[in-house]
């Protein structure tokens, strides 16, 4: 249900107060990360349970660097080793979908009280319009999200399989080879980092470029977190106004990997809103 300008009161242009920060979801990036850290913990432990004490097992074989075939052979054996921690680690649909759906959520609502909270305080009035693109934003995010939660321990153990394997034929002995292992263990850490960073920052990005546009807003200015780890490409760009329909090479804000910058809508006047306006 699209809706036009309702007639104010009095039909002023008011010019709009500048906007206060638009503020990122950073309570819901760390409740996302925690959780996705449990997967990742979950396939860490996975490995000490059943690849580890497999590996003597695996050392013990003569013939190492013989092509690995047979039931008893050490490249099945490390296989099924695996295999099992597989099978420990795996995250099931309705607990991925659970997750990926609460998240979605809720940083949805906390976008959307950004986006009122601003508007109350750059017009002084509520605004309202209908959002019929909100779930053709939400859907694809968080399908795309069940399968990122699900291939944490995937990813992880089957990387970790294929070094496993080129370290045995090595002839790494097995000391080493443990200790291989567990420097790994930081692999499926960061990547949860990145996962939950990237993820959350391109949500919010995205809904809050739609809830801009769909109110016709046209242009923002760019506004970064400032802190060290914001890239130079995005401290430069500090302040500089960029139109919705002309995106940067790298994207709007929160598009680019990792990015936690946000935009700072470039309002109209109140009366070039396209929402309805709530006196
Ligand atoms: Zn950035």
């Amino acid at each position: 249900m699209a809706s036009s300008p309702t007639p104010t009161a009095s039909r002023r242009s008011r010019t709009p107060r500048p906007p206060k920060q638009w503020r990122y979801p950073l309570g819901d990036e760390q409740d996302y990360l925690r959780a996705l850290r449990t997967q990742a913990e979950a396939a860490i432990l996975a490995v000490e349970r059943y690849v580890l004490p497999e590996l003597p097992r695996v050392l013990r074989q003569d013939d190492l660097r013989n092509t690995p075939e047979g039931p008893e052979s050490w490249f099945e054996s490390l296989r099924r080793a695996f295999m099992e921690a597989l099978g420990a680690a795996m995250v099931d649909d309705g607990k991925a979908q659970g997750l990926a759906a609460m998240i979605a959520q809720r940083v949805e609502k906390y976008n959307k009280e950004q986006y009122h909270r601003l508007l109350r305080r750059a017009y002084g009035v509520d605004v309202f319009k209908a959002e019929p693109r909100l779930a053709g934003i939400l859907r694809p995010w968080e399908a795309e999200n069940i399968g990122l939660i699900k291939s944490i321990p995937e990813q992880y153990l089957d990387t970790l399989h294929g070094r496993v394997v080129a370290a045995v034929r090595r002839g790494t002995s097995l000391r080493d080879l443990t200790r291989q292992i567990r420097e790994t263990y930081d692999l499926p850490r960061s990547r949860v980092e990145l996962i939950a960073r990237d993820q959350i920052g391109k949500l919010n990005g995205d809904l809050t470029e739609y809830r801009q546009t769909n109110i016709g807003v046209k242009k923002y200015r760019w506004r970064g977190v400032m802190d060290e780890r914001e890239r130079d490409e995005h401290v430069e760009r500090e302040g500089q106004e960029f139109e919705w329909d002309k995106p940067p090479p790298d994207g709007h804000p929160g598009k680019p990997i990792r990015c936690r910058c946000w935009a700072e809508a470039v309002l109209p006047a109140l009366d070039d809103l396209d929402a309805l306006i709530i006196h």
